[in-house]
């Protein structure tokens, strides 16, 4: 098993607790919620951080599921978050955009 956590909670997490999936990523509720909706939408693909994207197409999935993750859940004012760096406050070194939202 990878010793990184997102990777292993997209292999062990009940099905239930995705809010969304698809081929490219998967969106989870944030265990220390900031908001009232705290969505974290993560990659499958394992990359540290920003610095580490090579194909930006990626980030064009993201943010494709973050369109579709908003309008099903009815969010319609949020901001989105990356946190790129230890310095930044990135925590967790596996690319994730936080969706944040009351
Ligand atoms: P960052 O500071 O941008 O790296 O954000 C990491 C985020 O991951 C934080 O908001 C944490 O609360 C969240 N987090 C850490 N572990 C988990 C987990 N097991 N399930 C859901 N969210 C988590
Ligand atoms: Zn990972």
């Amino acid at each position: 098993m990878s010793d990184c956590i997102f990777c292993n909670l997209k292999e062990t997490l009940p099905k239930e607790a995705f809010v969304y999936k698809d081929d490219f990523c998967y969106a989870i509720n944030d265990i220390n919620p900031k908001a009232k909706h705290h969505i974290l939408v993560i990659p499958n693909e394992h990359v540290e951080s920003l610095n580490e994207v090579e194909d930006t197409m990626l980030i064009k999935h993201l943010f494709d599921a973050i369109k579709k993750i908003t309008k099903e859940q009815d969010i319609k004012s949020f901001k989105t978050l990356i946190n790129t760096g230890k310095d930044a406050g990135q925590e967790v070194f596996h690319l994730h955009i936080h969706i944040l939202a009351n």
